[in-house]
This record gives structure tokens, C-alpha cells and sequence, in this order.
């Protein structure tokens, strides 16, 4: 048995080897120094993990990078506790700075804005003392504990902190509690834009009718609409127009912004931003008197590709498109989702195995269902409606999968990319669709919903 005694308050501890004095009959054995001051044990555990690195396994590296990622959050929660206290201390008061967010950006050679949301978060999440000297918990709790815990980090911070700002006065306190344990539970799993869609949802719940107007009597704009001159000729613009247009334009933007259908084998390659733009040239065309509109007719989408049964069974490897580029077996499972499939299907020695099973797009019965079940991209913390989503096959059609809609989900460009590339799972419910991330997002793999259909 060894007994540890320090020398001091900080610094080593006296290191004994062998037999060493005698203290209470007991003999002290110390084979390493002990360390007592937390910041250099925190220094020396940081400079083994640095050490450590280049020995790691590939799952290793993985592991080591969320839990590097839980220390820096968990150390910017001390921080935060150390700057409630030296607000609570009035230490800018007593070395005459003007304020503690001037002393920090001082000591720190912060930006004063940064000092200045270091102060902010401080005081949401930082420990509080009472008149008495006494420790209160935090204004906001359930962020201080998810903070100090290393769930979340200072971007999730600062979207919980303005959301909770901005929560209606007439909110009940209840209503406040159920905002951050809402915000609070989903941040871990969300990046902060997706956090930030939350938020904004939280704030519409709690808060339905807005703020009240300014005055009474001027008339709401139905909108504005700022127009400048580009330097290579072009106009650029930004606006909005009001609840009485703004859905109107929308719905008719996205109308002719939909996908063209393929041609020659290629699928429309314009963005959705790309796409808009061009059905607002196509509405100016309109209202300048011409009398096209798109046409839905035209050819289905279609796409031919030929390459080996394994590649296409397996999803490895690379197949030639009949336009002579090379797409990826991943790519061509993704495309073979939406659009009309022809397959040329090779075995071994290219003998032809299977030709001209066409799958058929969606039917739009379908796709009513499924806008109805999963109001827009279903992945978790994505706002994108259902005009800019197309319906994946969770069993893919070349794996037997089939269009139902017990078998689909809506995606937009973006998340379906990311499902059939990432290892994500999908599980289809009767009322929503509930997604499994891959190992390297969450070793644990938790299925999570996404939290703005809910
Ligand atoms: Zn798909
Ligand atoms: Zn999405």
C-alpha cells in the first residue's frame, strides 16, 4: 500500500523510490511523480495525447478525435465558470478595466467582440454566487451541464443563448424549460445551422403571432426588392415579399425550377439555386408576353448504363455511361433511385443477363404519401421542402427494394448524396422516417428523426 503526500500545494509531489521514510507504520512507495497542479496534469495528459498519435489504429484516431473534441468544449466550460467568477469578484472593477469582457480581451488579446460573448455566455452558463457567497445554478442549466460535459460546444452555445434571448415575454416559465431542454437534447447531434433551423422553429411554437408590430397604423409593406448593377454586366438582387405573395412566388419559382428530364442520358446538372434563377428568367419571359411554358411532356428521364453484374450487385467500382464518362457504382444506385432505369446487366464474360426492366419514377400517389409522412427532406436537421426533394429507395430498386412507400423517403439533393455515399441507415415507420448513423458519426449508432418534422 502506498501512501501519496505532496510537497506542496503545486508542483511534484516528493517522488520516493525504494523504502522510503516510514509515516504511520505504513512505508510510501511512489514509482511515478504525481502531479497535483490540474492545469499541468491537464498540460501533460494533453502532451501524451499528442505523443500518442502516431501509434493510434484507424478507429483509435476516430475515438480520440471526439474525445479531443469533448475536452476542448469541456475546457471552454471552465473557462466560462472562470469568468462568472471574475464577474462575480469584480476583478475588472478592483485592476481598473473599465469591465470584465475589457480586462478579458486584455489579458487574452481576444477581440473585444469575443471577450464580450465570453461575458454574455458566462453569465447564461457560468456558476453563479448569491449575496451570501453561496453557488446557484446556472440561468440556463440543461446548456451549462451539456457544455460542461462536452456535448456541445461554443457554436451550439451561442444559438441557445440567442434563442433563449429571444423567447417571448410571454412565454411561462415551463415554456422556457421545455425550449432549452428541447434545443439542449437536440444540440449534440446537430451542426449549428441545422440547430439554428430548430431554434427558429422553437421560437415560431412559442411565439405563433410574432412580435407585435411597431405602430398600428402604417401599413405593412407587402415587400421589398433591392436591385444593383453588377460589374460584368448582370443585376443582383435580395428582398421579400410578405405572407400575402411570398407563398405564390414561391410555389410558382418552384414549379418551373423543377429538374429538366434527361437527356442524352444526362440528368439535369443545374443546382437548385441555378434552377430558380432560371425559372425567374422564365416568369420575365412570361410576363413579357410569351406564350412558353415548360413542358411536362417531353421525354421520361432516362439512363443507360452498362458495367458488371458485381459492380452493380457489390456497389464497387466504376461503370461507363453511354456518354462516355465514368460514374462511380455508389452514383449510379443513387441516380437508379429517381429516374427511369434501363440496365444492361453484364455477367462475367459480358453475356447480357437482363435488359430493359424499366423502373418507373415515383407514381404521384406516392409521392403525395410521402410528402404528406415526411413534409420535406426527412434527414435529421434539414429544411429543405419537398419541392427540392426526390424519393430514395431505402432497399435500393437493383437490390430488390421497391417503390412503396413503406421502401421511400424524401431527400433533398444534398442529404441523398450523403445517404448512399455515408453508411447511414434508414428505417421507414408508419409516420416518420428514422435514420441510423454510421460508426463513425456515432459509435452507438442512435437513430434520430428529424427534429423539424417532428
Ligand atoms: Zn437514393
Ligand atoms: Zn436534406
Amino acid at each position: 500500500m502506498a501512501t501519496i503526500f505532496s510537497s506542496g500545494g503545486i508542483g511534484w509531489a516528493r517522488k520516493l523510490s525504494g523504502v522510503g521514510p516510514t509515516i504511520g507504520g505504513m512505508t510510501a512507495l511512489l514509482a511515478e511523480p504525481l502531479q497535483t497542479d490540474p492545469v499541468q496534469l491537464v498540460s501533460d495528459g494533453l502532451q501524451r495525447l499528442r505523443e500518442s498519435v502516431p501509434g493510434l489504429s484507424d478507429t483509435e484516431v476516430q475515438e480520440r478525435v471526439r474525445a479531443v473534441e469533448s475536452l476542448s468544449r469541456q475546457a471552454h466550460s471552465v473557462m466560462l465558470d472562470l469568468v462568472a467568477e471574475m464577474q462575480a469578484r469584480n476583478l475588472a472593477g478592483h485592476t481598473g478595466f473599465g469591465s470584465t469582457a475589457r480586462l478579458l480581451a486584455d489579458m487574452l488579446s481576444l477581440s473585444k467582440a469575443e471577450a464580450r460573448t465570453r461575458v454574455g455566455h458566462a453569465e447564461q452558463v457560468g456558476t453563479r454566487r448569491a449575496l451570501t457567497g453561496e453557488a446557484l445554478p446556472a440561468r440556463l442549466p440543461e446548456t451549462a451541464a451539456a457544455l460542461a460535459a462536452g456535448e456541445i460546444g461554443p457554436a451550439h452555445l451561442r444559438i441557445i443563448n440567442e434563442a433563449m434571448a429571444a423567447i417571448s415575454d410571454t412565454a411561462t416559465p415551463a415554456d422556457r424549460e421545455w425550449a432549452e431542454a428541447h434545443l439542449t437534447g437536440w444540440a449534440p447531434r446537430l451542426d449549428p445551422a441545422a440547430l439554428g433551423r430548430l431554434a427558429a422553429r422553437v421560437l415560431v411554437w412559442l411565439d405563433p403571432d410574432g412580435p407585435e408590430p411597431a405602430t398600428e397604423e402604417a401599413p405593412a409593406p407587402s415587400g421589398a426588392l433591392r436591385l444593383r448593377d453588377r460589374r460584368n454586366g448582370g443585376v443582383g438582387f435580395e428582398g421579400w415579399l410578405g405572407s400575402e405573395h411570398g407563398p405564390a412566388l414561391r410555389e410558382l419559382i418552384e414549379r418551373l425550377a423543377a429538374p429538366r428530364p434527361a437527356s442524352e442520358g444526362i440528368p439535369d446538372p443545374r443546382g437548385v439555386e441555378e434552377r430558380q434563377a432560371d425559372a425567374l428568367v422564365e416568369v420575365c419571359g412570361l410576363a413579357r408576353g410569351a406564350e412558353h411554358t415548360p413542358s411536362s411532356a417531353g421525354e421520361p428521364p432516362h439512363l443507360t448504363i452498362t458495367l458488371d453484374l458485381n459492380t452493380l450487385i457489390d456497389g464497387i467500382g466504376a461503370a461507363a455511361c453511354d456518354y462516355g464518362s465514368y460514374l462511380s457504382a455508389g452514383e449510379i444506385r443513387r441516380w437508379a433511385c429517381e429516374a427511369k432505369v434501363i440496365p444492361v446487366v453484364l455477367g462475367g464474360r459480358s453475356e447480357l443477363l437482363d435488359v430493359g426492366r424499366a423502373m418507373r419514377t415515383v407514381p404521384l400517389g406516392i409521392r403525395r404519401a410521402l410528402v404528406v409522412r415526411d413534409r420535406g427532406c426527412a434527414f435529421p436537421g434539414c429544411g429543405r421542402p419537398p419541392s427540392q426533394c426526390t424519393a430514395h429507395h431505402v432497399i435500393h430498386w437493383i437490390d430488390g427494394g421497391e417503390t412503396s412507400l413503406q421502401n421511400c423517403v424524401l431527400l433533398c439533393e444534398h442529404h441523398h448524396r450523403v445517404v448512399h455515399h455515408t453508411g447511414w441507415g434508414i428505417r421507414i415507420h408508419a409516420d416518420h422516417a428514422e435514420f441510423v448513423p454510421p460508426t463513425v458519426i456515432d459509435p452507438q449508432r442512435t437513430p434520430l428523426r428529424n427534429p423539424l418534422r417532428c
